[in-house]
C-alpha cells in the first residue's frame, strides 16, 4: 500500500478520541448506519412482526406454533381466498394495507389480541363506497387460523415470548401428566371397588343397590341377592396391608399440586413461573417432599395396577425411597421452573447463583435479557469492557456444559421458534440469553432495527448450545441463523448516488462499529469528516481491521452514515472503538470455531499436512507446490492497535478477579499459575510458574476476557513477537 498523507487533525482524533480542527464535526444526533438507511419505516415492510402468541397454545393441534407472524397468517388465507386477475389483486392490496395499518396501531402504544386489532385496522382502511372490501377483510378475519395477543418487537417481547414457549410444553407436559396419572386411578379404584364387591360391607344390600345404580333399583331384591352373594362368594377382601397401600397412593394422585386442572382449587396449586432464580430455587427446594411422595405414589400405582408389587422387595425399598433416589426419567414428568429475569435485575444478588443452579441440573428455563452490550468506562478499565456482563453470560454457560444455551437478538426470535421450543422441552436446564434492542436508551432505532443491528455486526450473534445433543461440538453447537456465518462481517450492496448523480454501488461491511453508532452514548467515539475532507488515508472500519499494524497507523477507519436527508457522510472512528471492534471479531471468531468455521487446530493440521505432502514432493524431484503457485497469501491475522494516551496498559499480568465467574479454563492450561482465591474466584498465584505464551493462551480462552497478560518477563520466549502480539486485544 502507498505511503499517504493522513491530515494531523484525524490523526489525533483517531489516538486520542478528542476532536480538534475544521476538518472534523462533532456527530449529528441523526446520523444513522448507511445500510440501515432503508429502513427509514418500518411500518411499511413486511417482515415477521407483529406477532401473534396464540390463544390455543395448550392445544396439541398447534404445538410446535404457538406463536405465528401476521404476515405469514394472512399470506395463508389470501393464498386461499384471494380470487385471481385484478380484482383479487385489488383485495389482495386492502388487505396489506390492513396489516399496516395493524403495525401502526402497534407502534402508536394500541394493544390486543389479532381479532381486536383487526376490526380497528378495517374501519380505518376500508371505505363506505366499497362494501366489498370490507366484507373481503371480514372474511379474511374470520378464515385466519389463529387468534391471540398481537406482540410488536420491543421491551416486552423476550418475556412474553418465551413465557409462551414455557406454557405451550406445560400444557403438553399436563396431557401426559394427566393421561398417565389418569390411568393410574382409574386401575386402583377399579381394584378398590372389585374389593369392596367381594367384601362384607360390599354384600350389604344397600352396596349391592348402589353399585348396580338407579336404572335398576327396583328391577331387583337386594336383600334376597345379599343373600345369595353371601353364601356364594368366597369371604375373602384386600389384604389390611395393600388397601392401605392403594388407598393412600389414591390419596397422594387425586392430591397432587403439580398439575391442577381447571376443577381443582387452583389457591392450593403450585406456581412455576419467577422472577428470580432464588426463589424458584427455594420453591424446588420446599416442594421436593411432594414431589418425593408424588413419585412413589405412580410407581406403587403402577406396580399395583399390574400385579407386580411384592411387599418382600418393595416395602423396604419405598419405605427408604427420598430425593436421592429420583431419576432423570421421574423429574422429567414435572413442570420445569421458568425464570424470567427482570432486565434491571440480572445482576441483582437474588440472581447470583443462576450459573451454579442452572449447571447443578435443576429444572429451570430462565431468561436473561442483555441490556447493554457495549460498557464504557467500567471502573476506569483502559478499554471499553465489551461484552464482559451482557454478552458472555451464554458463552460462560456452554463453557459449564449439561445444559442448553440460546443466544439471540429479539429480532430474530420467531426464526428461532422452533429452538426456543426445544430448550423448554428438553430434559436440561436451560438458559436463553436474548438481546431485546431496548435496553441503549440513547439511541433512537425502533427495537427491532437495533437488535437485528447487534446480531448482524457480531455484537450479540445468535447461537445454541444443546449438551444433549451429541458428544461433540458438531452436534452440541449451531450459529443458527447468523448472515454470512463464515465470514467477519456481513456485507451488502449499499446502493447511492454521488455529487454527479451517478449510481454507485459499494459492497459494505457491518461491523461492530456501525453497530455503535446507533447509540449515541458512544456519538464521542466518531466525528463527521465533511466530504471536503475526505482523503485517501481513510479506509471502511472492516478493511482498518485486516492491514498489518504498520499500516494501520498510516490509515484511519471510517463507518458510513446518512443523515436525514439521505446524504451519505464519513466517520471516523477513534482508536478505542475499534479496540471493542478487533475484541468482538476475536469473540466471533471463537464462536466460529466451535461451529468448525477457520478451526485453528484444524488449519494447523492441513498445514502441517501440505507441508510434508510438497516435502515428500520435492524428495521425488517434483517443483515445489508454495513455489509455484501463483495464489495470493492467506492475510495473517491482524495486529492490535497500539493503545491510546488515556488509556494505558498495564506491563504486568493482572485478573478482574471480581468479574470472573469461576469457568476454570485458565487453571486447565496452568493450575500452578492461576488458581482460585476464597471466593472461587480466579487470581495469578505464581507468575513465575508458567509462560508468557500460557498466559497469551488463558486471556484467549476466558470466557469474559479479564486476564490481562501485560509484557513478558522473558525476553528470551520464543516466539515473543507473535505473542505479544496476540496479547495486545487483552492489555
Ligand atoms: S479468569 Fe479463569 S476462571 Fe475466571 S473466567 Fe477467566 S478463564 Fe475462567
Amino acid at each position: 500500500m502507498d505511503m499517504v498523507t493522513q491530515p494531523q487533525d484525524q490523526v489525533v482524533f483517531h489516538l486520542t478520541g478528542k476532536p480538534a480542527g475544521a476538518g472534523l464535526l462533532p456527530l449529528n444526533n441523526c446520523l444513522r448506519p448507511a445500510q440501515l438507511a432503508r429502513y427509514a419505516d418500518l411500518t411499511a415492510l413486511r417482515y415477521d412482526f407483529p406477532l401473534v402468541l396464540r390463544d390455543d397454545v395448550d392445544s396439541a393441534d398447534v404445538q410446535p406454533d404457538f406463536v405465528a407472524s401476521l404476515s405469514a397468517l394472512t399470506s395463508e388465507v389470501l393464498t386461499d381466498l384471494a380470487p385471481r386477475g385484478p380484482e383479487g389483486e385489488r383485495l389482495r392490496r386492502h388487505v396489506l394495507r390492513l396489516e399496516r395499518e395493524i403495525r401502526r396501531l402497534l407502534a402508536e402504544g394500541s394493544s390486543g389480541k389479532l381479532s381486536h386489532l383487526w376490526s380497528t385496522a378495517a374501519e380505518r382502511v376500508g371505505s363506505p363506497d366499497d362494501p366489498q372490501v370490507a366484507q373481503f377483510l371480514a372474511r379474511i378475519a374470520a378464515a385466519l387460523h389463529a387468534d391471540g395477543e398481537l406482540l410488536d418487537c420491543g421491551a416486552l417481547l423476550p418475556a412474553r415470548f418465551v413465557h409462551h414457549a414455557w406454557l405451550s410444553v406445560h400444557a403438553e407436559k399436563a396431557r401426559a401428566f394427566h393421561t398417565q396419572v389418569d390411568t393410574l386411578v382409574r386401575q386402583l379404584s377399579d381394584i378398590q371397588r372389585a374389593a369392596l364387591m367381594r367384601s362384607a360391607a360390599g354384600r350389604q344390600p344397600a352396596a349391592l343397590r348402589s353399585a348396580i345404580g338407579t336404572p335398576h333399583a327396583d328391577t331387583f331384591d337386594f336383600e334376597a341377592m345379599s343373600r345369595l352373594v353371601t353364601r356364594s362368594s368366597p369371604q375373602e377382601d384386600l389384604p389390611p396391608a395393600r388397601r392401605q397401600r392403594i388407598a393412600r397412593a389414591l390419596e397422594v394422585l387425586r392430591g397432587q399440586r403439580f398439575y391442577p386442572r381447571p376443577q381443582d382449587d387452583q389457591g392450593d396449586a403450585f406456581v412455576f413461573e419467577f422472577t428470580s432464580c432464588a426463589s424458584a430455587a427455594a420453591a424446588y427446594r420446599a416442594r421436593m417432599p411432594y414431589l418425593v411422595d408424588l413419585v412413589k405414589a405412580i410407581a406403587i400405582a403402577d406396580l399395583e395396577s399390574t400385579g407386580r408389587y411384592a411387599e418382600a422387595d418393595h416395602d423396604a425399598f419405598f419405605e427408604r425411597f427420598d430425593a436421592e433416589a429420583l431419576t432423570a426419567a421421574d423429574l422429567a414428568l414435572f413442570p420445569d421452573y421458568l425464570v424470567c429475569i427482570p432486565a434491571d435485575r440480572g445482576e441483582a444478588p437474588e440472581n447470583a447463583g443462576l450459573l451454579g443452579l442452572l449447571s447443578a441440573g435443576l429444572p429451570l428455563k430462565v431468561l436473561v435479557e442483555a441490556n447493554d452490550l457495549l460498557e464504557d468506562d467500567v471502573g476506569g478499565a483502559a478499554q471499553f469492557a465489551f461484552g464482559v456482563r451482557s454478552t458472555r453470560l451464554a458463552t460462560t454457560a456452554m463453557g459449564l456444559g449439561g445444559m442448553f444455551v440460546l443466544q439471540t437478538a429479539s429480532s430474530n426470535l420467531y426464526a428461532l421458534r422452533v429452538r426456543v421450543r426445544h430448550g423448554m422441552r428438553c430434559n436440561q436446564p436451560a438458559l436463553f440469553c436474548v438481546y431485546p434492542g431496548t435496553g441503549t436508551p440513547a439511541a433512537d432505532l425502533p427495537a427491532y432495527l437495533t437488535a437485528a443491528a447487534a446480531m448482524q455486526a457480531r455484537a450479540f450473534p445468535a447461537f445454541s448450545y444443546d449438551a444433549g445433543a451429541g458428544e461433540n461440538w458438531a452436534t452440541r453447537f449451531s450459529l443458527e441463523n447468523n448472515r454470512e456465518a463464515q465470514s467477519d462481517w456481513p456485507q451488502d450492496d449499499l446502493v447511492y448516488e454521488d455529487e454527479k448523480l451517478q449510481r454507485i454501488v459499494e459492497r459494505t461491511a457491518f461491523t461492530f462499529a456501525d453497530f455503535a453508532l446507533c447509540d449515541r452514548r458512544y456519538a464521542r467515539h466518531f466525528v463527521l469528516v465533511p466530504r471536503t475532507h475526505w482523503n485517501q488515508a481513510m479506509v471502511p472500519a472492516a478493511q482498518w481491521l485486516e492491514l498489518p499494524q504498520a499500516q494501520q497507523s498510516e490509515r484511519i477507519p471510517y463507518v458510513l452514515a446518512v443523515d436525514p436527508q439521505a446524504r451519505l457522510q464519513r466517520v471516523i472512528v477513534d482508536q478505542r472503538l475499534m479496540q471493542a471492534v478487533r475484541r468482538c471479531q476475536l469473540l466471533w471468531r471463537r464462536l466460529q470455531e466451535h461451529a468448525g468455521i477457520n478451526d485453528a487446530y484444524a488449519n494447523a493440521l492441513l498445514a502441517r499436512e501440505r507441508a510434508a505432502w510438497d516435502a515428500q514432493r520435492q524428495s521425488e524431484g517434483a517443483p515445489d507446490a508454495a513455489a509455484t503457485s501463483t495464489a495470493a497469501p492467506e492475510p495473517l491475522p491482524t495486529a492490535a492497535p497500539q493503545p491510546v494516551s488515556d488509556a494505558k496498559p498495564r506491563d504486568d499480568a493482572w485478573i478482574e478477579t471480581t468479574r470472573c465467574p469461576s469457568c476454570n479454563e485458565c487453571q486447565l492450561i496452568n493450575p500452578r499459575m492461576f488458581a482460585y482465591n476464597e471466593n472461587k474466584q480466579a487470581v495469578i498465584k505464581d507468575i513465575t510458574a508458567g509462560t508468557y505464551r500460557q498466559l497469551v493462551e488463558a486471556a484467549e480462552s476466558c470466557q469474559v476476557a479479564i486476564i490481562h497478560p501485560g509484557l513478558p518477563r522473558d525476553p528470551n520466549e520464543p516466539g515473543l513477537a507473535e505473542l505479544i502480539e496476540r496479547a495486545a486485544p487483552f492489555r
